[in-house]
């Protein structure tokens, strides 16, 4: 240290006392000489420096002082020394004498000569470590706090979700941006209204009662869905979500989370809307119907008034389907859906069922005129023609009427059903009223099916056999099959209802098959007994559904090839509105058993139409001449006639006439002399079970005594 222009000892009275306490004070104290170097030393900042005394006053406050703070300090020593400031204050960092940093407080002051000129420094030095490390902790917490709050604001402000804070009057007290956008109102406009102001009339009193019971009990958080409208007046459908936080000095409210649901709730009503009507024409489907027939026959009972039910179908709809395709079907329907709308009062509803079948439920009926007169009313637009792109299509409608008779709805549209179906019955384009007579027919129809299915399940069906005769020489030629039902008493029934209730209900298809596999399992066992002394054939009876049902050439074949037959054993019998219904599968399906070898034979003849064209186009082996006509003979000369008719289109043809019937000797003589084939009827043999049958041989004397031809 050279020129050392002051000593500590000339600075206070008493040196000593003075030496003493700069010494002890708690702070760092250094007396530093212009250029740098420490002219004194405290023990307090060798400790803060980790320098003792002696080593600290060979070194300057540059050398310990971090290099980045320097230039900052020697700044202020500067200007200090120049004058424009008499001290300062600041914070740096010493390098302790092991190296690490130390942050420390400076206080520095100039002393200088009487001339003005500087004569050295007093700094006070503090130990900062402990200050800042608070203060550092300080500010990250605050820093954290701060993101989290810009998080929070972030995620509020950006939500798609409305977030609402609501006070206890039920005005809103702030909400989130989401308002603006979602509900399109001007931003600020909604705060201080009170909440429910833009909510749907109808939803209002729903929601204060929520928001009463959350107000009451804050542990409640209700889910609440409502309407809302928006500034351009529409109605968005929101789920809000709400949160009692009254007694949170933060919040201070209700915290409602309102999240728009439209699209949701849009999808739901949609598919309520989808399961109560039919998607083709949008009117209500029989669900619905069943619900509003259930209160319109309550509500006219309360009245006293009818309840009547129109169940209508459409005739022939299937021929505009299959000529010019579903699509040209769908618009039929739409149309008719459409007039039929227009066609009934306001009040009444229209319904589809399905397919082509539609329902109109009346209600309150004064007189049952009215009703009649809707129906002739309905059949007039339904007929009148209707331009579809694929060309004009006229169809009718058969309706059926019920009034409700007080045994319930159901009934009801089960009693027009029955009546429908005596109206198609009666040759379709026309309504029927249902009565009792009907329903006990109906009835019958339903036990007899019942029956069949049962019998059918539990073996009880069986076959008898009739002969069908040679009148040439009296012998058997061959056999038809006919069904037998025996009931659970033992008894034997015939076949008639059962197979026209059969054929409605489709279960003459497993019937018929039970029928083919029972006749050809007889005809393989008189084969086999007999050879060609037993029956040529056996003739079953097909009707249309069995014909036109998915199986039926392969279920032939299986019964043949069973039980050992040629195709040649087996000859099917349909009616002639069999052939003449027939579509182009069925017709295939005939070809092919022809093709096979089977015979086939048109039964009933003469009863159905009077076209013979379809004898030349399709390959039939025989007729049954119906036994109608048998029974005429000797009564009705015009019987006489069609007989001959048909005995002599027959032989042109080069078919077989079966005659039907026969139950007298003198029906059996008649066509003998008329020249027919073959005779089938109780005088030549009853239908028998099937080892009752005897063959070899006439089966009448009548036969052997007659004189050979
Ligand atoms: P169908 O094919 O015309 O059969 C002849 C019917 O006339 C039989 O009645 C037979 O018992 C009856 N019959 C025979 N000879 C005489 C007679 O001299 N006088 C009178 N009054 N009737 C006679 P069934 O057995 O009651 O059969 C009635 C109809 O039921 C049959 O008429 C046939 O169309 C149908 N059917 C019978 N079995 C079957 C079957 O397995 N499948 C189908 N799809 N229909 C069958
Ligand atoms: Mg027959
Ligand atoms: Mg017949």
């Amino acid at each position: 240290m050279t020129d050392v222009t002051a000593s500590p000892s000339r600075i206070a009275g008493d040196p000593e006392e003075f030496q003493l306490a700069f010494e002890q004070a708690p702070i760092g104290i250094a007396l530093v000489a212009p250029d740098g170097r420490f002219l004194w030393v405290n023990a307090a900042l060798s400790r803060i420096c980790g320098y003792p005394a002696a080593e600290l006053l060979r070194l300057t406050f540059q050398d310990i002082t971090h290099p980045e703070d320097l230039d900052a300090d020697l700044a202020q020593v500067e200007e200090m020394i120049a004058g424009s400031i008499t001290a300062y204050t600041m914070e740096k960092r010493y390098f302790h004498a092991r190296g690490h940093e130390v942050p420390v407080q400076l206080d520095v002051s100039l002393v200088r000569a009487p001339d003005g000129s500087p004569r050295y420094f007093i700094s006070h030095v503090q130990d900062i470590t402990e200050r800042r490390g608070t203060r550092d902790a300080l500010a990250s917490a605050h820093d954290a706090l701060r993101a989290s709050q810009q998080r929070f604001a972030a995620l509020v402000e950006r939500s798609t979700d409305i977030i609402c804070i609501i006070d206890e009057q039920g005005c809103i007290a702030y909400h989130s941006p989401a308002a603006e956008r979602l509900l399109g109102y001007l931003p600020g406009s909604w705060l201080g209204t009170p909440f429910t102001a833009v909510v749907h009339p109808e939803d209002q009193a729903g929601l204060n009662e929520t928001f009463r019971r959350l107000v009451l009990d804050p542990t409640h958080t209700p889910l609440t869905e409502v309407r809302v409208t928006t500034a351009d007046g529409d109605w968005r459908h929101v789920e809000i979500v709400a949160t009692n936080r009254l007694s949170d000095p933060a919040v201070g409210g209700i915290v409602a989370n309102v999240r728009d649901v439209t699209e949701r709730s849009e999808a739901a009503t949609r598919l309520a809307w989808q399961a109560f009507h039919d998607s083709l024409t949008g009117l209500p489907n029989r669900a619905l119907l069943a619900d509003r027939l259930g209160h319109a026959v309550e509500r006219a009972r309360r009245a006293g008034d009818l309840t009547a039910l129109l169940f209508l179908d459409l005739d022939r709809f299937k021929l505009v389907n299959d000529s010019m395709g579903h699509e040209a079907g769908d618009l039929l329907l739409i149309e008719v859906a459409q007039r039929l709308q227009q066609a009934v009062r306001t009040g009444d509803s229209v319904a589809r069922l399905g397919g082509d079948e539609f329902v109109v439920l009346v209600e309150s009926v004064g007189e049952t005129d009215e009703v009649s007169a809707l129906a002739e009313r309905i059949g007039d637009v339904v007929s009148a023609p209707i331009q579809l792109p694929q060309g004009m299509v006229t169809v009718t409608a058969s309706i059926g009427i019920a009034y409700d008779s007080g045994r319930g709805p159901e009934h009801l549209l089960r009693d027009a059903d029955t009546a429908l179906y005596r109206a198609k019955d009666k040759g379709r384009n026309r309504y029927h009223v249902f009565t009792e007579s009907l329903r006990t027919a109906a009835l019958r129809r339903m036990t007899a099916e019942q029956e069949l299915r049962d019998a059918l399940e539990h073996g009880r069906l069986e076959v008898h056999y009739q002969p069908i005769v040679d009148l040439a020489d009296g012998n058997v030629h061959a056999v038809e099959a006919l069904l037998r039902i025996r009931t659970e008493d033992g008894g034997l029934e015939l076949p008639g209802e059962y197979i026209e209730v059969a054929d409605e209900s489709g279960l003459i298809v497993p019937v018929g098959a039970a029928v083919l596999e029972m006749a050809c399992a007889a005809m393989g066992t008189w084969r086999a007994r007999y050879g060609d002394g037993g029956p040529h054939h056996v003739a079953v009876n097909v009707s249309a559904r069995e014909l036109a049902s998915a199986g039926f050439t392969d279920r032939v074949l299986q019964a043949l090839e069973g039980n050992d037959l040629v195709a040649a054993d087996l000859v099917l019998e349909f009616t002639e509105a069999t052939v003449i219904g027939a579509d182009r599968p069925t017709l295939r399906a005939v070809d092919w058993l022809h093709q096979l070898g089977v015979g086939l034979s048109i039964d009933d003849f003469g009863t159905g139409y009077s076209s013979l064209a379809y004898l030349k186009r399709f390959p039939i082996r025989s007729v049954k001449l119906d036994r109608t006509f048998v029974g005429g003979l000797g009564v009705d000369p015009s019987d006489a006639e069609i007989v001959k008719a048909v005995i002599t289109l027959g032989r042109s043809l080069g078919l077989e006439v079966v005659a039907e019937g026969i139950e007298t000797l003198d029906q059996l003589r008649r066509l003998e002399e008329l020249g027919c084939h073959f005779g089938q009827g109780f005088l030549l043999g009853h239908p028998v079970a099937s080892t009752d049958l005897r063959f070899g041989g006439p089966v009448l004397p009548a036969f052997t005594r007659r004189p050979m031809a």
